[in-house]
């Protein structure tokens, strides 16, 4: 059978078998589209039945969470664990708690991050998980009962050689924090099972800063490859959380002006460039709404509803969640004048989008390349953690930029290879790919 036929034959298999799960098929879609040319070259992957097998979890766990809130009425939510794939690592990848979640959203997360944390060049296995649960509104308590409920389950199918999550939307220091509480008290180890932890209980620097800034090193990359840098750019940046906000603060040390933000209400357009020390006040300590953001500074404009990518601007960073950038916001992004879009947030731009952008030759830095530092710290964190030292930011930042670099040099060189010069979509997939398949292929029919 010829490599392509091959791919749609098993892409059609994958949509009868998981029926109604779009994210998913929206996932492996564009993995498939860039394969093509592998199987071509590799037919030993064919016999193998590599792609059969990579888009099949090794394990999916759904369980109830049981909780009480604040008034002493019983909640139930609904937890997930994926476990994707574990060929050259312990599965990784981390927990979202967000009302939309389902199977469908944790598969997509899960199996593009076989691919991404290939890339990182580290020996980790992709994973995710997370829960229906919405944190919005809930009080410190309700939020520390649900995570001890969560892990009281979770804690049963994970551990530090096994599958080690990490946080995601709705899950940041004060969650990861509860969460390894309860694992520490059910298992009585003392064990880096958990990665973003506190940095007086075994966390290490940048974590928090890491996809932020990695987003920010794998852009400047796609433009120092084209004798371009960040200094003078405007920039719109989409989502106002952890990837978000330390996206902006490296966009302003490196010269460039952020000018957006956002979330799931609205936006704020500061034409004087956003002024960090407000958004960090607003959304990490006061954990309140951007409406707050235009009390602090009346010169910045709060429009309700999405909008963001209608503002001119030279690069696009969209770091808030999947499907955020349609095809009409690409074309509006390529009619003002974009140069470069990199993906902070898991696949936040459509097919479609993509397309275009990549039509019109814009740098496009996909998600599984451009956002993968925070997993490569956590990675980090975990090889730390196995030698109970910890090293300095400096170290630890100095290691992420030189891996969000490699992550872009392999991405060029597999898209170079393969004959789809600039498109580190492609390129991403591939060299993301090729590491697994050859492990998966080295370890036998499992
Ligand atoms: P946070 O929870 O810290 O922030 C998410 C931000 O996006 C918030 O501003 C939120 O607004 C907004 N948002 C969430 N859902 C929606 C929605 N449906 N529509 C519009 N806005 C929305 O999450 P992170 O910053 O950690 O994650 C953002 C993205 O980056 C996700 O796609 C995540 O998978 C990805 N990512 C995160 C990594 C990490 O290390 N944290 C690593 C790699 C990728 P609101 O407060 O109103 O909900």
């Amino acid at each position: 059978m010829q490599a392509k036929q091959y791919v749609e034959k098993v892409y059609e298999d994958l949509l009868k078998r998981n029926e109604g799960q779009v994210e998913f098929h929206q996932a492996a879609k564009e993995v498939f589209n860039s394969l093509i040319s592998v199987f071509e070259k590799h037919p030993e992957y064919v016999e193998n039945g590599i792609l059969e097998r990579i888009v099949e979890p090794e394990r999916q766990l759904m369980f109830r969470v049981p909780w009480t809130d604040d008034k002493g009425n019983v909640q139930v939510n609904r937890g997930f664990r994926v476990q994707f794939n574990s060929a050259i690592g312990p599965y990784k990848g981390g927990l979202r708690f967000h009302p939309s979640v389902n199977l469908s959203i944790i598969k997509f997360l899960g199996f593009e991050q076989i691919f991404k944390n290939s890339l990182t060049g580290l020996p980790i296995g992709g994973g995710k998980g997370g829960s229906d649960f919405d944190p919005k509104g809930k009080s410190d308590r309700e939020i520390m009962r649900f995570c001890q409920s969560f892990m009281t389950e979770l804690s049963k199918y994970i551990g530090q050689d096994m599958d080690v999550p990490a946080g995601d939307i709705g899950v940041g220091g004060r969650e990861i924090g509860y969460m390894y509480g309860q694992y520490k008290r059910l298992k009585t180890s003392y064990e880096g099972v958990l990665t973003g932890k506190g940095l007086t209980y075994g966390g290490s620097l940048v974590r928090t800063e890491a996809t932020g800034y990695g987003l920010v090193y794998f852009v400047d990359e796609m433009l120092k490859g084209k004798g371009k840098n960040f200094e003078g750019k405007t920039v719109v940046v989409s989502g106002a959380g952890n990837v978000a906000i330390y996206a902006i603060e490296k966009v302003h040390q490196l010269g460039g002006k952020v000018i957006t933000c956002s979330d799931s209400n609205g936006y704020i357009y500061d034409e004087n460039g956003i002024n960090l020390d407000t958004l960090k006040k607003i959304k990490e300590v006061e954990r309140k709404r951007l409406t707050e953001y235009v009390k602090y500074h009346p010169q910045a404009k709060y429009t309700e509803g999405k909008g963001v990518w209608s503002i001119p601007c030279d690069i696009a960073l969209p770091c808030a969640t999947q499907n955020e950038i349609n095809e009409e916001d690409a074309k509006t992004l390529v009619k003002n004048g974009v140069i470069a879009v990199g993906e902070g947030a898991n696949m936040p731009s459509t097919l479609e989008a993509i397309d275009v952008f990549l039509n019109n030759k814009v740098l496009f830095g996909p998600a599984k390349a451009a956002n993968a530092g925070g997993v490569a710290v956590s990675a980090l964190e975990m090889s730390q953690n196995s030698m109970r030292y910890s090293w300095t930011f400096e170290e630890v930042d100095a290691k992420l930029k030189n891996i969000m670099k490699n992550i872009y040099e392999n991405s060029v060189k597999a898209a170079k290879k393969y004959g789809f010069e600039d498109n580190y979509v492609v390129g991403a997939n591939i060299a993301g790919f090729i590491k697994v398949a050859e492990a998966m292929m080295a370890q036998g029919i499992v």
